[in-house]
């Protein structure tokens, strides 16, 4: 036999191959992806939760998914579990955006990278925030009724003051109202914010300033959901159709509104760009890749990368152009009583 120091070459071969042999078990790992959901009440996070699944899935992730009710605590316990088991990277929707920073802080002690997913987890230092341009939704909405209602009175109800989105939601709208509002040509007779974007709660609100007899000429709805109960209370008082409603979300029951008249307009937000965006940057954060993401968002205490996807305004006019086109919702749902 030749020897080499100490070892045979019998011996050499054999080191190599079993370290081979543990590299290639190394790289056929799955990658495990935990996804903590805030929610799955509003209609659009069952199509976030179906396609980021299914997309990590297509690229060969195990994905451990958790939805926490609008319950902090749950959220909080279903972080831990997911950590318990081991996940590579956390993909987090906070029901809280302050009390999520917690979980988050949990995550990033265990070396576990965070995506934070469509809403913001503040002071954190996530790893990635992705989501759709907030301040751009409510810009477009008030956009919209401005030019419909460029003088008059406005209700809004804004979602949870406990979402991040709320904030960006209302910069993007205070910032088309404020001259209208300075001119004395707008005014906002009710502005309110609903606990966990609770429909109810908007029917409430609407309901209680209509039975004022407050005139009301325009109505900015957080979301699609919201707008909902609005439009309820409206009818209630005989007055749906006959003042404009905004909202977000493209919800089903939104778009059929829009088609039979008693709500304006939405902002559709293309979720399948989002979740596809989302695990294919879970994955390179996962296998400890860079991410090429140079826009950044200020949390509270850090400028964390932000990747942004673009809402589209929809109306009656551009609604089969868009979310039909695209297969968001088909015609026949849509158009189901017209
Ligand atoms: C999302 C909306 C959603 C709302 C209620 C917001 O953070 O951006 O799309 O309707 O939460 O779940």
């Amino acid at each position: 036999a030749v020897f080499l120091g100490f070892l045979t070459v019998k011996q050499v071969v054999a080191y190599h191959s079993a370290k081979n042999l543990y590299r290639e078990e190394d790289k056929s790992k799955k990658v495990k992806i935990g996804f903590s959901l805030g929610t799955l009440k509003e209609e659009r996070w069952v199509k976030d939760r179906d396609i980021v699944m299914a997309k990590l899935k297509e690229l060969g992730a195990e994905v451990l998914v958790q939805n926490a009710n609008n319950d902090d605590e749950d959220q909080l316990k279903q972080v831990k579990y997911l950590l318990e088991q081991k996940i590579d990277v956390l993909i987090i929707v906070p029901n809280d955006l302050e009390k999520a920073s917690y979980a988050v802080s949990l995550a990033q002690k265990e070396g576990v990278k965070v995506i934070s997913y469509d809403r913001l987890v503040t002071r954190s230092n996530v790893d990635l925030y992705i989501s759709f341009d907030n301040v751009k939704v409510g810009k477009f909405m008030a956009e919209y009724l401005v030019k419909r209602v460029p003088k008059g009175n406005y209700l809004i109800v804004n979602g949870a003051t406990t979402d991040n989105n709320t904030k960006m939601i209302k910069e993007g709208y205070d910032s088309v109202l404020k001259p209208f509002i300075d001119r004395g040509d707008i005014k906002i007779v009710k502005e309110d914010w609903a606990p966990n974007w609770m429909a109810e709660y908007a029917f409430n609100v609407t309901d209680e300033v209509l039975q004022k007899g407050i005139k009301v000429d325009a109505i900015i709805a957080g979301d699609d959901a919201l707008a909902g109960g609005i439009i309820e209370a409206l009818a209630l008082h005989r007055l749906a159709g006959k003042i404009p409603v905004v909202g977000q979300d493209a919800d089903l029951a939104a778009c059929q509104r829009i088609v039979e008249g008693t709500q304006a307009m939405t902002v559709y937000k293309p979720i399948d760009k989002l979740a596809e965006a989302t695990a294919r940057m879970a994955m390179k954060l996962a296998r400890g890749e860079k991410l090429d993401v140079k826009n950044t968002i200020y949390d509270g205490k850090y400028y964390v990368p932000y990747y942004v996807i673009e809402p589209i305004p929809v109306d009656r006019s551009n609604l089969d152009d868009t979310v039909i086109k695209d297969g968001f919702h088909t015609r026949d749902q849509v158009y189901r009583n017209i």
